[in-house]
């Protein structure tokens, strides 16, 4: 299995998917790093956002809340009621607002309000995962990681470059076989490439620009 499609021409797909995703929507954290919000406390809040909540509303409620705080002194300060009532668009608001008032306030007493750029402290955090240190350490702290959502399990499997069961597998396995400084790049290229194209039902396969490189492994229908 590992042998059949283990010459995927990784590079080759992530130079045209390049042209591809220059006429689509950026990710979530991609497009609010462009926006300026990029210290690795701003990332940090807006992956937390996004968890289960779809970029067209991970962004301007993070816009909206970054209007009214954006430093872990500012989150502390605010009220709670109010925190959950500006994450209010995304799911699970309230839970969100308690972890992120839980954060601001340990960045206060153990960081001098400032989020350090270390992986072990931000696993440490309610509510923080494997997929959203790696985007504030890749993004914001340019600690090259690869950050692995759906889209990228997916799609690297598809192609055969991978063969794993989770995303956490999935980011293990990349760690190891694909190039260090296309780690950061693979999560901005990948997740419009798959909420637009190599999309989880029915991908679009005729038109894709990798067909003539991609075994579309256990893809059943497509478009
Ligand atoms: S050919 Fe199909 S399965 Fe392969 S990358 Fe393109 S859309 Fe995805």
């Amino acid at each position: 299995m590992e042998t059949k499609h283990a010459d995927f021409d990784i590079l080759e797909a992530l130079q045209r998917i390049r042209a591809v995703v220059r006429s689509l929507p950026p990710a979530a954290l991609f497009q609010l790093a462009e926006e300026g919000f990029r210290t690795p406390f701003e990332l940090l809040v807006a992956c937390i956002i996004s968890v289960r909540t779809r970029d067209e509303v991970t962004v301007p409620t993070a816009r909206r809340l970054f209007a009214r705080a954006r430093t872990p002194q500012e989150f502390a300060a605010l009220d709670p009621n109010e925190l959950a009532r500006l994450l209010r668009p995304a799911t699970f608001a309230q839970v969100k607002a308690q972890n992120l008032m839980v954060i601001a306030h340990r960045l206060l007493v153990e960081q001098n309000g400032t989020l350090p750029c270390n992986e072990e402290f931000l696993r440490s955090l309610p509510g923080v995962g494997p997929k959203c240190t790696n985007l504030v350490l890749g993004i914001a702290c340019g600690i090259p990681r690869v950050a692995v959502d759906v889209h990228v399990h997916r799609i690297v499997n598809r192609w055969g470059y991978v063969h794993t069961r989770t995303p956490e597998q999935t980011m293990q396995a990349l760690e190891q076989k694909l190039p260090q400084q296309y780690w950061v790049e693979l999560n901005r290229l990948l997740v419009p490439f798959g909420k637009h194209v190599c999309t989880g039902i029915a991908p679009r396969c005729s038109t894709c620009v990798l067909a003539d490189l991609c075994p579309r492994i256990g893809v059943t229908h497509h478009r």
